[in-house]
């Protein structure tokens, strides 16, 4: 009963409360989201990617040319992961490790992203354009 009573005036102040935490919530919310549009238009479109097997250069590759290619790693070549460049944007679209978390990895077209595939040591990574791109040293 006690405590019925004195919920009232409790339950209308929180509403209050909850109301400008929501107001607070959609600020901070747009401030974020104005941030995450200008880090957008400020970090440019990529024109190459450049993939590493344990650190070492396996090739780079034109984002501006539709290309589908397995590279593979491991023991007799036969952990796969598939990389497709299309529209300039670079994704793997099939792996053969156990987490499959290259092939979940959004596409990447921005400078500064990279695919990472750990269980196979295979690293996709987009190059500033100011870096000049080298020859495929797989054909
Ligand atoms: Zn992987």
């Amino acid at each position: 009963m006690f405590n019925s009573k004195n919920s009232m005036p409790t339950a209308k102040s929180s509403g209050r409360k909850s109301r400008n935490d929501i107001i607070l919530l959609g600020v901070l919310i747009f401030a974020i989201s104005i941030i995450a549009l200008l880090l957008y238009l400020f970090s440019e479109t990529s024109n190459s990617v450049t993939v590493t097997i344990d650190g070492k250069l396996y090739g780079t590759y034109p984002l501006n040319e539709n290309i589908t290619f397995d590279i593979n790693t491991g023991t007799d070549n036969k952990e796969i992961n598939r990389l497709v460049i299309v529209d300039g944007k670079a994704y793997i679209s099939f792996a053969t490790c156990p987490d499959g978390i290259c092939a979940k990895h959004r596409p990447i077209s921005r400078t500064g992203e990279s695919i990472i595939c750990l269980p196979h040591k295979v690293v996709v990574k987009t190059n500033s354009n100011t870096e000049s791109i080298i020859p495929d040293i797989v054909a």
